[in-house]
């Protein structure tokens, strides 16, 4: 049983990127204003995610890393919205079940922190009193160390891994409002390298000229598009012609109500586009699809990143024509 719950939780979390992406999640659900993300070793010893947000109150100890153990889901009709990030309860447990988890954690309620340690079957193996702010720090050891095959390619990607890490802290330090996001990497005994920082501005523009930079962000032109009533498209594409784009497309972000999601067509579209404007380079681009929630359904896919529209052909079309008119407008 145990090692079928292991094989299972490598299909919630099946990278390093997409442990971080649940972790930080639970940050922004719990309303944190600051969320610090460390790595050691690139995250292969360990990485851990420190919040201010509400903390855990202590009636969700036990359950905390069990299957399906969620304080998240009050009515079936919420299974429809991602007003909240993270729905499933599948996260921690999953976790848990791969590596060696930790959480530190305190409510305003509390006069005291808790130190909480969890087996790999997501029972709690001990707990104790400390010292701490309101908030949440949760930790994994040695994410992969209970699939040993999995385990060693993870070692053998880390590089890799890694960088995707600090490319889904880009999306969302572009896109959160309000949040200051670091993220530092534990190298030697006493190198700490910053690599991803934010000042939790307000708006996109200011998000934007942090993490790309002002000189980039020069280059870019706002975009809005109303695909209809309650549908629509905003955010930042890169100014027709060379000069204003990159010559990889490592700096492209789509999101779907201001979550980071994996867009394969949208991406195709704006390359071709923008590079159909005699460019040979790649758009930067940062845009944010505003659906409503009952318009989409993101749990076909475990790790949330995989959206399906139910008018996703409408979308794209109405998306081709606006873009078609920002890169060749004379076009008709
Ligand atoms: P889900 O996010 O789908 O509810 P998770 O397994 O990710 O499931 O988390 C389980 C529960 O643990 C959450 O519902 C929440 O109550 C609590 N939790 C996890 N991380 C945090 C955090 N950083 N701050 C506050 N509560 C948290
Ligand atoms: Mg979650």
């Amino acid at each position: 049983k145990s090692a079928v719950h292991r094989i299972c939780s490598g299909q919630v979390i099946f990278d390093l990127s997409s442990a971080v992406k649940e972790l930080v999640e639970n940050s922004l659900d719990a309303g944190a204003t600051t969320v610090e993300v460390s790595l050691k070793a690139y995250g292969e010893e360990w990485f851990k995610v420190a919040d201010n947000g509400s903390g855990i109150s202590p009636s969700n100890f036990q359950a905390l890393a069990l299957k399906h153990h969620t304080s998240k889901i009050s009515d079936f009709s919420d299974l429809n919205s991602v007003a909240t990030f993270g729905f499933r309860g599948e996260a921690l447990s999953s976790l848990c079940a791969l590596g060696k988890l930790t959480v530190e954690t305190r409510t305003k309620d509390e006069p005291v922190g808790t130190h909480l340690e969890f087996e790999h079957s997501g029972v709690v193996s001990s707990e104790r009193k400390i010292a701490r702010q309101v908030g949440t720090t949760v930790t994994i050891e040695k994410l992969f160390s209970t699939l040993p095959v999995r385990g060693k390619e993870f070692s053998r990607n880390i590089r890799k891994e890694y960088g995707k890490v600090i490319s889904l802290l880009n999306a969302y330090a572009l896109i959160a409002k309000g949040v200051r996001l670091l993220c530092t990497n534990i190298v030697g005994k006493n190198s700490r390298m910053v690599v991803v920082k934010t000042q939790g501005s307000s708006s996109l523009k200011d998000n934007i000229i942090t993490v790309f930079g002002l000189n980039t962000f020069k280059c870019l032109e706002p975009f809005n598009l109303a695909v209809s009533e309650d549908c629509k498209v905003e955010g930042f594409l890169s100014k027709p012609g060379p000069g204003s784009g990159r010559n990889s497309g490592d700096r492209q972000f789509f999101y779907v109500n201001g979550r980071p999601v994996d867009m394969p067509k949208v991406t195709k579209l704006v390359n071709e586009l923008y590079r159909s404007s005699n460019s040979k380079q790649y758009p930067v681009a940062v845009l944010n699809f505003c659906i409503p929630t009952t318009s989409y359904d993101v749990n076909v896919a475990p790790d949330k990143r995989k959206i399906f529209f139910s008018s996703e052909h409408t979308i794209l079309l109405s998306l081709r024509e606006a873009i078609q008119n920002l890169y060749s407008p004379q076009q008709c």
